[in-house]
């Protein structure tokens, strides 16, 4: 999708109360390709917010083709590839899914998913999955 698309979707949904046209081009900017592809996730209703009771505890998810990637909002991590192989070598600010999940948060855009405490485990080890053979095992990256 060509960015003036994007901004034209940003406009439909009446986001320009929380995300301005200039707040839009900085992101962009800043971003570039990367933010073309987010938006494509929010807009594909691929952010999720999982919510496990009853501890209130909070893990973002953004479902991919191929597998699930972990967000840590807070440390800005995520466990994709691109994370690894730009992010942490400096060569990006942040992988798509980094900044779908920013943009699905402040337009309230997102999935809630409510489960239960005990689930967590089950869940991180089904996220944690990874399909493809070259991927590095996660436990290398999450410590
Ligand atoms: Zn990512």
């Amino acid at each position: 999708m060509h960015y003036s698309q994007v901004l034209a979707e940003l406009e439909k949904v009446k986001v320009g109360e929380r995300i301005s046209r200039r707040k839009a081009d900085e992101l962009r900017r800043a971003f570039g390709a990367r933010f073309t592809a987010a938006w494509k996730l929010v807009k594909e209703g691929r952010v999720k917010k999982y919510v496990f009771k009853p501890s209130g505890k909070v893990q973002w998810i953004v479902v991919g083709r191929e597998r699930d990637y972990i967000i840590y909002e807070a440390s800005g991590y995520c466990s994709c590839d691109d994370f690894y192989m730009s992010i942490m070598e400096g060569r990006a600010k942040a992988c798509k899914h980094l900044i779908a999940q920013r943009l699905a948060c402040e337009l309230g855009l997102y999935e809630v998913v409510e489960e239960e405490d005990k689930k967590y485990g089950s869940l991180m080890e089904e996220w944690r999955k990874v399909e493809r053979p070259q991927n590095l095992p996660l436990s290398t990256l999450t410590g």
